[in-house]
């Protein structure tokens, strides 16, 4: 049997894991994509950041300043985006341990790596992790700037939810909050969307405020 005889699919497993790999990176470190309709009809490609760089963006935005310096009155801490880049940030250091650039450097280092049919599933897991961390920050991402509103939910009549954070302790919040995508009950699941937000308004009695539910008298009073 010469080598031409070997079943091509190995081979085959490898291009496919690596191009699931390469996707994959790009979808939390590569430049993003927008088409934008202008005023003429035409349609207009822009690039947006990365989603690894939208989120460090926002961590410094919400942390104050971005490089240590200490502010008189800190900000609270946004837990989500900390726990985000420590578990990114961490896992990408497991993999690429050699390669001390941070995570883009470290990812675009193993986009490089001479992997063999052997590394399939490695690249496979490291793909899935990957995807994960993209969906998680589009989440954190469209929920910035949600903020909760004080009154009980129309439809469940709940005000409280009882969360279990990552320190293993028991916080409440109001069960409504408001974000980019509109508002949710975190008790019974309800969703108004952001054009529906008007109708959750006249449930809750708020004057509407700049098209946003907003209003002074529905924000918790702390
Ligand atoms: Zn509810």
């Amino acid at each position: 049997m010469t080598e031409y005889d070997a079943p091509a699919l190995p081979q085959e497993r490898l291009d496919a894991a690596l191009r699931a790999f390469d996707d994959a990176a790009h979808a939390l470190i590569g430049p993003r994509f927008q088409v934008r309709i202008a005023p003429d009809g035409r349609r207009i490609v822009m690039t947006a950041p990365s989603v690894y760089d939208e989120m460090t963006a926002e961590m410094a935005g919400r942390q104050g300043t971005a490089f240590g310096g200490v502010a008189r009155s800190l900000p609270p801490l946004w837990v989500d985006g900390v726990d985000f880049f420590r578990e990114v940030d961490g896992e990408v250091a497991a993999w690429a341990p050699g390669e001390l650039g941070g995570t883009p450097a470290r990812l675009n280092y193993l986009l490089g790596w001479a992997w063999t049919p052997l590394d399939v599933v490695q690249l496979d897991t490291y793909s899935a992790y990957l995807m994960r961390w993209v969906s998680l920050a589009s989440e954190l991402i469209e929920g910035r700037g949600a903020f909760p509103l004080a009154a009980p939910c129309p439809k469940c009549q709940a005000s409280e939810v009882v969360h279990v954070d990552n320190a293993g302790e028991h916080v409440r919040k109001p069960a409504l909050e408001v974000s980019m995508r509109g508002a949710e009950c975190h008790v019974c699941g309800e969703v108004w969307e952001p054009r529906n937000l008007t109708l959750l308004a006249a449930a809750l009695r708020c004057a509407p405020l700049a098209g946003v539910v907003s209003s002074p008298s529905c924000l918790p009073s702390s």
